[in-house]
């Protein structure tokens, strides 16, 4: 290889319409548009979306054009600049907003650009980072602390999730519930506690992942198999129902337990996504109980991207626990396999290895 990074890299692709992913080379990406960069990949984190790729259940069908690179959370450094580039400079340590929007429509325009309604996806839409090289738009750089743990950038994004889930709300000194302890609600726990929540009530059928919720910060947890969540919950809350809570699970029951025990005057931050129709007796449980409810997509361009940055130069989170494990990135299968486990929470590969 030389420097002007030509040549072939390993990546993992989607190239077949069944489960499974494709280790294989491919030649650098040498075709920068004027405004795009080229990024050498040093951590790329495993996404449920990467899973649902892999599995190519009926949303990958529905959804995916093959063949593509997949994998879009990832901290690397700038190699190579398109001629327009001013925003970036080589030897940048970024991260990437992985929504490409399009800065046009209504919504862009009055900085919304997080409903953007011609977003696409990197590694969904676009080659992606389960390669050692990525190229982006500039424009689609968030440039990091130099001093920052390159592992640790590497989960920003979906760490972005969970901060724009609860920063919503003010959660300061506030009864708290995460519903759903998956990597991006593990997260959610750990913001919670970042942020000052007074009780922290984490619910997960995991054992592992429930766990990881209590030394992530949890004050109290719960699994809906052996336990009954909505007499527990008013327990736990002097009988009110907590003042916050922040949906990661997606899962119909469990949703409409949380609008249930929701404290009049709360406040429901959904992320997850359901796929089935949520019943909820919408005039008692949200009307007359005058409760908020928020939808989240993606992150704030770039508000929450400045939120995540100070909780990462500030160290008040704790990255060694939330991601369990990092792997080769030639480890792929084994990787997406833990992931359908469970028994994990965020797994970051090492493109090249
Ligand atoms: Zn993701
Ligand atoms: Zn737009």
């Amino acid at each position: 290889m030389t420097n002007n990074f030509e040549g072939t890299m390993k990546c993992v692709v989607k190239d077949k319409a069944e489960k499974g992913l494709t280790t294989t080379t491919k030649p650098i990406p040498s075709d920068l548009l004027n405004d795009e960069v080229l990024i050498k990949v040093n951590y790329a984190s495993v996404c449920g979306t990467d899973y649902h790729i892999y599995s190519y259940d009926d949303w990958a069908k529905k959804r995916l054009s093959l063949p593509f690179t997949a994998g879009h959370e990832f901290s690397g450094e700038v190699v190579k600049l398109g001629s327009d580039v001013t925003s970036v400079k080589l030897g940048d340590i970024v991260s990437a907003e992985t929504h490409i929007i399009c800065g046009e429509c209504e919504f862009c325009l009055r900085g919304e650009g997080h409903i953007c309604e011609n977003t696409k996806i990197i590694g969904v839409d676009t080659d992606g980072a389960f390669a050692e090289y990525v190229k982006i738009p500039a424009i689609n750089c968030f440039v990091n602390s130099k001093e920052a743990n390159p592992l640790y950038l590497s989960v920003q994004e979906p760490l972005g999730n969970a901060v724009h889930t609860l920063a919503e709300f003010d959660i300061e000194d506030k009864d708290v519930v995460i519903v759903g302890c998956g990597p991006i609600g593990l997260m959610g726990v750990n913001v919670a506690k970042a942020y000052k929540a007074r009780k922290i009530i984490a619910i997960e059928v995991n054992e592992y992942r429930l766990n990881l919720a209590k030394e992530l910060g949890a004050d109290v947890i719960i699994n809906p198999i052996n336990e009954d969540v909505i007499k527990r919950v008013y327990e736990e809350t002097n009988g009110r129902g907590p003042d916050v809570i922040g949906e990661f699970s997606g899962n119909k029951f469990a949703i409409e337990q949380a609008f249930t025990y929701c404290k009049p005057g709360g406040k429901i931050s959904l992320l997850g996504l359901p796929t089935k129709d949520i019943e909820i007796d919408l005039a008692n449980l949200i009307v007359f109980k005058g409760i908020t409810v928020y939808g989240v997509v993606g992150r704030k361009i770039y508000d929450t991207w400045y939120q995540v940055k100070e909780l990462v130069d500030n160290d008040l989170l704790d990255f060694d626990k939330i991601i369990t494990h990092v792997m080769p990135m030639s480890k792929i299968d084994e990787a997406m396999e833990l992931m359908g486990s469970g028994n994990c929470g965020k797994i970051v590969v090492i493109p090249g290895e």
